[in-house]
Formats: structure tokens, C-alpha cells, sequence
């Protein structure tokens, strides 16, 4: 399939009773407006959330006071100017056929069609296994015959258990237990993977088909959104762990973020052309595409000076197409995770290795783990069976691993010869106040037991010559004895215990300080990270000098690498993180690039910049960079 660029997603959830509907809003100059900013791509409402449709429908129920054909005719504008759009659906959200159609809505567990906060968009919505199901398929249908749309975006695909007749009929003829929470959960699941299915049957072949909410593993997907607004709810940690598992299931991954300060429906909240931008360098640094997310005025459509900086932006960034076309993201280091099973451990390992500067994916089982020098594998990662067999395939072809806490230990201990020949497993250790005490300091750590901040396995090195770091047990758990609260828990005295061993094929973190780093952000475990990295992986892609708030990371093809350096990184500010201006880099920075280049280029300008090989590795002098540069390195 061709890469999908620059696109836009607009949201049009319009609630009854805008009295002037449409009132400045012209499929040309609409699309004209998406031409002048080089879009490309678009999703483009056919039904919002409200349950509107916004073509002339004979199924569903138009917009009161739509003028013209409002899809149609923006498909046919867009269409004149080369600008693909897929049409949006809300498949979960449909208020306006959940009011009408109450014997049709899915039913909580306390029997009630609507509940939680009725001033929101989650309060109600309709079942897939009621008579909403063939309704929505129709509608689906009807879209691709009267719109012509060159895909479809189906949004909301939230789960949720559903008591409705339909379903708890259909539960009780399948023998699942009505009263057992997950096997309910299941089922809707299950429900859910069967819609997709059917809906997927209606889309003609070669168009555009994705599924927002749903596992990427579940569903067959033309392509993948990553949708975040980072400076809202998802924040700064969400986009990279997911796109990078994303791009190993996708050769055509977007990374949807959005122009709002707050939330989605956030009509007068603008973030700014530089936090955008931002959010566009981060897909660059993952070599994914972008997208930004709007919600256009019922009644006046785009504002102008959104589209004057999305286009600075896409304008600018089209420019490096010229090298990104066909290059891809280049990694050493394995995230590893069972298939589907995103955590938060991720976000912590994706933040403390891009400060690091290595290049990573996150793999499951069915991925080919044989390109990676190193895998990790977090604490909440317990493999299954075909991981497990992976895992000790990569061992004895001298791929290093990184165990952490739980991740090593199957029913009877640890689940792998070479981690049993080495370290005895001595049980579960709950407590999240236990210590680490490392053998040997360094100038930039300190000579005290630090707070491993999460429970994990109890351990001892067969060999104490292989331990790292000893436990250092608290003078007493965090507990309560009915005179004293236990909260002053100081480390007392080392307890026999390995925290830390280090082999030459393999590292083991007794406990789990990837999903610390995300809630504590320790230093001193990036540390200890970084210490197991260097000593099992001594050669890596890039070295360099550059501080841990910048980021840099390699895409490459067979005739050259791309070398992506980005000097901004948002600031907390109150509750939330934001991005007001770019960050600078001073010049000078050296960054070592593995491999031997003969020219290094500063693009898109093509000015050649002052590098030098050796010892098979090209050393480069950066400029100033303020924002983000690309650097083209020519074999
Ligand atoms: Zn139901």
C-alpha cells in the first residue's frame, strides 16, 4: 500500500439545535483550505458521535439544516485536489438511535441504560448484539454506496459488559456464567471482533479500514492510528512505546495527535504551531506518519490560522520526504511483550531508552527476534509458552536478555536452564520499600542502599562473583501494628538476597525499575539500566554527548541513514506538560554513528557537515539545532 501522509482528522460531533448550521461552511473552500496546508489525507465525519449523518441518508438521521450533500460534496472537492478522505463512523456512540431505540442499548451491570456523567459522550450506547448491530452495517454499507469515501475510520470501539437481553440470552445459550465479571468481558470482546469482522466484509478491497479501540493484534487494520493528545490526558509517555510496536505490525502507521490545549471538543483551546510541531518531530524521530486532530465550528467550519501553521508545518516536513520515503526505523534493543499486552512498564523503559539514546522496538512472540543485540524483558511481561521458547532460542544465539522481577519465573521458579544454572529463585517479595545496594560506585552515584520503589523476586547469585547489587533489607515492612503507622522504614542490613546479577549472556533486575521510571523517574535506576546495557551490549548505534532531554535516533535503507536529532521537550507547567517554544541545542555535540559514512548532510538544505570516521564509526559534529534536524549519512 502507498504511505499514507500528512493527514488530518477532523471531528464534527455537532449536538442539536445549532440554529445557523452551516452557515460559512463550502465544500470547496473547505478543501481548498486542506490543499493550501498539503494535506493529503483526511478523516471527514459521514457520522458523529451524536448519531448525525452528514450525507443524504436514507438509514440514519441527517443533521437538521444540512445544506447540500455536506460529505459528498467535501469528498468531491477534496477529491478534485488529490486529497484522499476516509469517512468517519462513530461505531460505539450513536445518541441520537440510542434514545429512540432503548431496547437497543446496552445495560449495565445495575440494570441501567444510562450512568456516569451525563454531560460527557460514555453514558449510553448501543448494543452490537441488538438489532443496532444489522442497523450499523447498513449504515456502513450505505456510506460506501452514496458517499464513495476511500475508507472508513470506525471510532469508539470501547468495551464494556452488557447485560441487554440480547446479549444475556445469548450468554446463557453459550454456558458463560452471567455472574462472573471477566467471562462477561469476554464475551463482549468476542462480540466486538465479530462486528469488526462483518464490517471489514462491507469495505470494498484496496480502501482505507481502521478500528480505534481495538487491540491492532485483534482486528485487521489497513493501517494504524496512534491516536494521542499528549498534552491531554495520554501525556508525553504514550506515543513512543506504541508506535513502537505499531511499526512492526504496520508499514503505514499515523501518529493522530490533535490541536487542542485540553481534550477533544476543546473548541477554543490551540496549543500552539510549536507544541504541534513538536508532536510531528516525534513521529519523524519513529519514522511514522502524522496527523492532527480538529473539530470544526458547526456553523463557521475551519478556523484559518489552524490550517496557516498545519500547513508551515506539513509544508516544511514534506520537504525530508524526499530521504524518509522507504526508510525505515532502525533498532538494537528488543522490548520484548506477550502479544498485545501493553502495560505501563512500557511507557517507563520507552522514556528512560530514548534519554539514552538507543534505538529500540517492541516485540512479541510472532516478530523475528534474531536483528537485536539485546532484549528486555519487563517485570509485568510473564512470557507464555512461545515467548519463553523465543527466549531461549535467543540465548543460545548469544542474543543478551535483561530479566526483570516476575519476568523469569514461571509455576516451579525460574523457567530457563541458564537462568537456573546461575541463580537460585527463593519466592515473591510484595513490599515496595526494599533497597538496592551496588558493589561497585561510580562518580556520578552514591554509596548508600536506594529505594528499589516496587516488590519483585526474592534472589541469590549461585556465584556472588556474578552479583551486581545486593538487597538491603528495611528495618521493617510499611505497616500498621495499632499503635504506629510504619511509614519511616530506613534500609538496616543486607539480607543474604541478590538485587541485581550480571552474567555475560544475561542480566536479572530482581525487581522492576521500568515501571518505577515511569511513576519515580529515578535516576539512579536509568543508571543501573544503562550499566547492564553497556556491559552485556558494549557497541551500540549511536554515542554521543547530547543531555538526556534530547532525543536521537536512526531510520535508515540500503544506501543511506538518517540521523534525527530533537532539541525540544515539554516543561511541566501546572497539572500538565507543555510545549511553548523550541529548544536549542548548542553547537558542537559529537555524535558517533555505528557504521563508516563518507559524507553526512544536513537536510533538506543538502550543506555537508564536519564528520569523521573511526574505528568503524562516523563521528559527527552537530550544528546549533533549535527544534529538530535531520542529517542524511551517505555510504
Ligand atoms: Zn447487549
Amino acid at each position: 500500500m502507498e504511505k499514507l501522509k500528512r493527514a488530518l482528522h477532523i471531528d464534527f460531533h455537532t449536538m442539536p439545535g445549532i440554529h445557523d448550521f452551516m452557515r460559512e461552511i463550502d465544500p470547496a473552500d473547505f478543501a481548498e483550505t486542506l490543499s493550501d496546508a498539503h494535506i493529503t489525507l483526511v478523516n471527514l465525519f459521514a457520522q458523529c458521535n451524536i448519531g448525525f449523518s452528514y450525507y443524504k441518508t436514507d438509514i440514519g438521521i441527517p443533521y437538521p439544516g444540512m445544506k447540500g450533500d455536506m460529505l459528498p460534496d467535501m469528498i468531491c472537492e477534496c477529491h478534485k485536489r488529490g486529497i484522499k478522505v476516509v469517512a468517519y463512523i462513530n461505531v460505539g456512540l450513536n445518541h441520537e438511535y440510542a434514545r429512540k431505540n432503548y431496547g437497543n442499548c446496552r445495560i449495565n451491570s445495575e440494570g441501567k441504560v444510562i450512568f456516569g456523567d451525563t454531560s460527557g459522550n460514555f453514558f449510553r450506547a448501543p448494543c452490537y448484539n441488538s438489532e443496532y448491530g444489522e442497523y450499523l452495517l447498513s449504515v456502513i454499507r450505505e456510506i460506501f454506496e452514496k458517499c464513495q469515501p476511500d475508507g472508513i475510520f470506525c471510532d469508539c470501539m470501547f468495551n464494556m459488559a452488557c447485560y441487554c437481553n440480547s446479549c444475556t440470552e445469548k450468554m446463557i445459550s453459550e454456558g458463560i456464567d452471567i455472574k462472573n465479571g471477566s467471562a462477561v468481558y469476554e464475551f463482549q470482546h468476542k462480540t466486538m471482533k465479530d462486528i469488526c469482522r462483518k464490517i471489514k466484509d462491507i469495505v470494498p478491497a484496496g480502501k482505507l479500514c481502521y478500528f480505534n479501540g481495538m487491540e491492532w493484534t485483534d482486528v485487521e487494520n489497513s493501517h494504524l492510528e496512534v491516536e494521542c493528545l499528549p498534552s491531554g490526558g495520554w501525556g508525553y509517555d504514550y506515543f513512543i512505546p506504541r508506535s513502537a510496536y505499531a511499526r512492526m505490525l504496520s508499514d503505514n502507521v499515523i501518529y493522530m495527535t490533535g490541536r487542542f490545549q485540553a481534550s477533544w471538543g476543546d473548541f477554543g483551546g490551540y496549543k500552539g504551531l510549536h507544541s504541534l510541531e513538536n508532536d510531528i518531530q516525534d513521529a519523524m524521530l519513529q519514522g511514522t506518519q502524522f496527523s492532527v486532530g480538529d473539530h470544526m465550528h458547526p456553523a463557521e467550519g475551519l478556523v484559518d490560522d489552524i490550517y496557516r501553521d498545519i500547513g508551515k508545518i506539513y509544508r516544511k516536513y514534506e520537504k525530508y520526504e524526499r530521504w524518509t520515503d522507504g526508510c525505515k526505523y532502525i533498532s538494537e534493543i528488543g522490548i520484548v511483550i506477550n502479544r498485545g499486552n501493553f502495560t505501563n512498564s512500557h511507557k517507563g523503559v520507552s522514556r528512560m531508552l530514548s534519554e539514552l539514546k538507543y534505538g529500540f522496538d517492541i516485540i512479541d512472540e510472532t516478530m523475528d527476534f534474531s536483528k537485536y543485540r539485546l532484549l528486555l524483558i519487563p517485570d509485568d511481561t510473564v512470557p507464555n509458552d512461545a515467548l519463553r521458547k523465543k527466549l531461549k532460542d535467543a540465548n543460545k544465539n548469544g542474543i543478551k536478555l535483561i530479566f526483570c522481577g516476575r519476568s523469569g519465573v514461571g509455576k516451579d521458579g525460574f523457567w530457563a536452564d541458564f537462568i537456573k544454572d546461575v541463580v537460585e529463585f527463593k519466592g515473591y517479595d510484595d513490599t515496595d520499600n526494599g533497597y538496592y545496594k551496588l558493589k561497585e560506585t561510580s562518580e556520578d552515584t552514591a554509596d548508600m542502599p536506594y529505594s528499589m520503589y516496587t516488590g519483585g523476586i526474592l534472589m541469590t547469585a549461585k556465584d556472588k562473583k556474578d552479583e551486581l547489587a545486593s538487597r538491603v533489607k528495611p528495618y521493617f515492612k510499611k505497616h500498621w501494628d495499632g499503635l504506629q503507622g510504619y511509614f519511616y522504614t530506613p534500609p538496616e542490613c543486607e539480607d543474604g538476597y541478590s538485587a541485581v546479577i550480571l552474567r555475560p549472556d544475561f542480566a536479572y533486575i530482581s525487581f522492576d525499575p521500568f515501571v518505577s521510571y515511569f511513576s519515580e523517574a529515578a535516576y539512579f535506576h536509568k543508571k543501573l539500566v544503562a550499566k547492564l546495557i553497556s556491559a552485556l551490549m558494549p557497541t551500540r548505534l549511536i554515542e554521543c554527548d547530547l543531555p538526556s532531554t534530547s532525543r536521537a535516533t536512526l531510520t535508515g535503507c540500503d544506501n543511506y541513514r538518517l540521523l534525527h536529532i530533537k532539541a525540544t521537550y515539554p516543561e511541566p507547567r501546572g497539572k500538565v506538560n507543555i510545549v511553548e517554544e523550541p529548544g536549542v541545542l548548542p553547537a558542537r555535540h559529537i555524535v558517533s554513528v555505528e557504521g563508516e559514512f563518507r559524507s553526512v548532510k544536513h537536510l533538506p538544505g543538502e550543506n555537508e557537515v564536519m564528520s569523521k570516521i573511526k574505528d568503524g564509526r562516523t563521528e559527527i559534529t552537530l550544528p546549533q539545532i533549535s527544534g529538530y534536524d535531520m542529517f542524511c549519512l551517505y555510504k
